[in-house]
């Protein structure tokens, strides 16, 4: 297993079959999104986005497609063909929660559809939800995180008994590509500055690849202003004030903690919208919440999440009316704190929270 990563991945280096991402194009009218509702609450959240996209009539059909590990030629695990083809076609996916029972055998199916897809960058806005308190206020970050190699490129030995080594993966051609995403998202959503997160002061060549390359691509963002910081001073000046941050680009591990910590910033992750940017186009936009099991069924699971990635997606592919028409009525309806699910302080349905923000687009129009 840890061999075929390796190969594959170096096969990806030296063939360079890391390329520069396609920006979108989107023509006006009507787009098809592949919808993976998900497990736990994952429908009830999807249906609730599904109506709030209808009472804002935004151009969006919806292909819905269940997600579950299969065995393909060779035993290989994949994803169901029709998702695949739905993906291929569409580009774009929304998904809720997955599942991944300890004991299923098959790899996690977010991990899957991150390597059928490479989807190499992980995005996600933490900005502060008025009416929402958390100790933070006018919290308005991006962090960027690379989602393909760094410590999870999955390739792990047992030298000898007792000892197991664990490999660090960075190459140019990654290290390029999400700096070079980091700061095209930089200028496509009016943002000022990007911070390269590294430990260069301690993993010399591994993260110091990873800082070269992103200092290289600065070189071509001029309008952008660049900093690099130390991981650690990043976590300090990060809970002391997080308004001095804008975007933020690092390799794996560092980005799947600071992004939870960011999150956590605006109040955690029901709240916190999330998009993953792969190869040929496509991206996948999510929660990324569990499945909550707990309250699965019941109406009473907090949409927001899904809902704001869906606006991040609406803009993704260039409907920010849309975007902002939706994006207004759910922030609104979380200030007036009249119709809030309980997770947000309320006691109101999930149901109930879903009409009351198709109820303030229809006044918005
Ligand atoms: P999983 O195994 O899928 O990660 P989990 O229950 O271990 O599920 P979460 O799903 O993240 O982890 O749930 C943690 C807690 O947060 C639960 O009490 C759950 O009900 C709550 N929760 C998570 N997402 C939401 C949501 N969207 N709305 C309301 N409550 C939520």
């Amino acid at each position: 297993m840890a061999g075929n990563v390796w190969r594959s991945m170096l096969s990806q280096v030296v063939l360079g079959a890391v390329r520069r991402p396609a920006l979108p194009s989107f023509a006006r009218g009507m787009q098809t999104v592949t919808l993976i509702p998900g497990d736990g609450i994952g429908p009830e959240i999807s249906t609730a986005v599904i109506k709030i996209f209808e009472a804002a009539k935004a151009p969006i059909s919806w292909e819905e497609r269940n997600v579950t590990a299969i065995k393909g030629p060779g035993g290989r695990w994949m994803i169901p063909p029709d998702a695949k083809e739905s993906m291929d076609k569409s580009k774009i996916g929304l998904k809720g929660p997955l599942k991944t029972p300890i004991a299923a055998g098959h790899p996690s199916m977010n991990l899957l559809l991150r390597k059928t897809f490479d989807l190499y960058a992980n995005v996600r806005p933490c900005v502060s939800i008025e009416g929402y308190k958390t100790p933070y206020a006018d919290v308005d970050l991006v962090t960027i995180r690379e989602n393909t190699e760094g410590e999870y490129s999955g390739i792990e030995h047992m030298i000898v008994d007792g000892v197991v080594q664990s490999i660090k993966l960075i190459t140019e051609n990654a290290s390029r590509r999400i700096a070079e995403y980091a700061f095209e998202y930089a200028r496509n959503n009016q943002r000022n500055s990007v911070t390269a997160v590294h430990k260069a002061n301690i993993m010399r060549m591994s993260d110091g690849l990873f800082l070269r390359k992103c200092r290289e691509v600065a070189e071509n963002y001029k309008d952008i202003k660049f900093t690099e910081m130390y991981l650690d001073t990043v976590c300090l000046n990060m809970v002391q004030d997080p308004t001095q941050f804008d975007v933020l680009v690092m390799p794996n591990l560092y980005g799947d903690i600071l992004s939870d910590l960011c999150a956590g910033l605006i109040g955690g992750l029901g709240v916190t919208p999330s998009g993953n940017i792969g190869t040929n186009g496509v991206a996948i936009f999510e929660s990324v919440h569990g499945t909550a099991p707990d309250i699965a069924g019941m109406d009473l699971a907090n949409p927001t999440a899904l809902l704001l990635s869906a606006v991040m997606m609406l803009r993704h592919m260039g409907m920010h009316d849309y975007a902002n028409k939706i994006q207004t009525a759910c922030f609104d309806t979380i200030r007036d704190k009249k119709v809030l699910t309980k997770d947000l302080g309320g006691n109101s349905k999930c149901s109930e929270f879903t009409a009351e923000i198709c109820r303030r687009i229809q006044d918005l129009d």
